[in-house]
């Protein structure tokens, strides 16, 4: 058996057809803004402002990314958020990770205001997975859930395993398929630990893995005819020492059980950002009434 491949790309173009389409219709005084703001200079945080950049500007969505210093504290990032806040031009307000060690995240998350939090990680924003409203969902939980659409299962009654618990992927995503009345098991560290991984992947007609340990889940630990969605991302070299991305699934020995399959790059990866922008241009909506 040789799994289909369930591919982010197509999703993510229409995605950013729709979104183009509907900025261009907005009068030029009123498209929307993102504000990303990054405390230091962290190389991964700068590859993130890199990618919603392009992806802002391909939709004609503005976007400007405002620099802390790798030093800056707790009250002078909390301040830049509030300024922010009250600003009318900055209409969507996103926090780079990672930040600095002195940063506390989560309190920085707290304060964006919920009707300009484009990636999901306000305390409202979650609430609202609670009461399954994927639109508020963070960026990467959405894209799972539009490649689970893609694939065509109905989630009624299906079990469904997903491995890993973030608050940006495992715990919301395992709220949206509750919420479609899926059967949901959400695995983590103390699932393994246990020595029940493998227990409940076998089990899983969906298979969502967010876990970024690379090759965590082999072809066996797989039940066959099942659809698997793999978040991770792995920095490993290859035989001539170029970098490349591999996912949390050993992708040569799933695509023979799976049905259908994210390959990693190209699953969920291409899609955040297409999300993001559609986000923006939803949050500027809601703020509009
Ligand atoms: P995270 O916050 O580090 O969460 C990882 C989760 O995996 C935690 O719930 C952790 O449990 C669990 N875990 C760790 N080791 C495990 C094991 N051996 N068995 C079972 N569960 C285990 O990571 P994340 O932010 O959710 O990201 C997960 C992966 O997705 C990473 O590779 C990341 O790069 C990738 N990612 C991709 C995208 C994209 O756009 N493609 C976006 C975001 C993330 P404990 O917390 O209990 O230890």
């Amino acid at each position: 058996m040789s799994a289909t491949l369930l591919e982010g790309g197509p999703i993510a173009a229409q995605i950013m057809s729709d979104v183009t389409a509907a900025v261009a219709a907005l009068p030029e005084d009123q498209k929307p803004k993102l504000v990303a703001v990054m405390a230091g200079d962290n190389p991964g945080a700068r590859a993130y402002a890199r990618m919603q950049s392009k992806a802002a500007g391909k939709v004609g969505i503005a976007y400007e990314l405002i620099e802390l210093p790798e030093d800056v504290t707790q009250e002078d990032m909390a301040s830049k958020i509030v300024e922010l806040n009250a600003d009318a031009s900055a209409t969507g307000i996103i926090q780079l990770m990672p930040v600095p060690a002195q940063i506390n995240a989560r309190a920085i998350q707290a304060i964006i205001d919920p009707l300009k939090d484009v990636d999901g990680v306000t305390p409202a924003a979650l609430g609202e997975v609670v009461r399954g409203n994927m639109n508020a969902a963070p960026c990467t939980a959405q894209s799972v859930m539009e490649l689970v659409k893609a694939s065509g299962v109905n989630l009624r009654g299906l079990e469904c395993v997903m491995v890993g618990h973030s608050e940006i992927v495992g715990k919301p995503v395992g709220l949206l398929l509750l919420d479609q009345f899926a059967t949901v098991s959400v695995c983590h560290i103390g699932t393994s630990e246990a020595g029940m991984l493998e227990a409940h992947t076998t089990s899983a007609d969906l298979l969502i893995v967010a876990v970024g340990v690379k090759g965590l889940v082999k072809g066996s630990m797989i039940k066959p005819g099942a659809v698997v969605i793999d978040v991770g991302m792995n920095r490993v070299k290859n035989a001539e020492g170029k970098t490349k991305m591999v996912g949390d699934v050993v992708f040569e020995e799933a695509v023979e059980v799976a049905s259908q399959i994210t390959p990693v790059p190209g699953g969920v990866g291409p899609l955040t950002t297409a999300i993001l922008v559609r986000n923006t241009m939803n949050a500027l909506k809601l703020q509009r009434g």
